[in-house]
């Protein structure tokens, strides 16, 4: 992935730091009558979505299932197949919202690699437009406004469905 500057990024390694339990277990455990204000994006019975609060970029969400494990190969055969096909969703909603030119998409599995919650494993879809590395570098700190990003969850829950 080519590197974007994402300051905002350190705020988030310094949070996750002092975080207890995992966000991708406790988010969803909560009543889905609060998905919106933890980000949820959309539920199937294995798999869920949930926008990055310190995104990478704009429209930067992420897959994960909900049991607890740090190793994509430990996924079973469904829990593989929910996963996909969300990310594919994502795809078809980001585009449909925000017109990105590229996406990576994509796992880090484990710290090594450069994964924040190393613990519990999640797919990144990222929308790229051409330029946003230097886009990013001007206007990044407008990203992790929260009305942005609820703004964005608007838009996308409704492909999600
Ligand atoms: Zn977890």
């Amino acid at each position: 992935m080519e590197r974007l500057w994402t300051p905002w990024r350190m705020e988030y390694i310094k949070r996750v730091e002092r975080l207890e339990g995992c966000i991708f277990c406790d988010l969803p455990a909560r009543a889905e009558a609060e998905d919106r204000a933890s980000l949820i994006l959309a539920r199937r019975k294995l798999a869920f979505v949930i926008m990055n609060k310190f995104p990478y970029n704009s429209g930067h969400v992420m897959v994960a299932p909900f049991r607890h494990t740090a190793d994509y190969a430990d996924l079973t055969a469904e829990e593989h197949g929910q996963v996909d096909s969300l990310v594919a969703r994502c795809i078809e909603g980001l585009r449909a919202t925000m017109a990105p030119h590229g996406f990576n998409i994509g796992v880090n599995m484990g710290a090594a690699a450069g994964a924040g919650i190393a613990d519990h494993v999640h797919v990144h879809v990222v929308p790229r437009w051409s330029g946003d590395t230097n886009f990013m570098t001007t206007v990044g700190e407008v990203k992790v406004l929260p009305q942005a990003l609820d703004e964005t969850w608007a838009g996308l829950a409704p492909y999600l469905k």
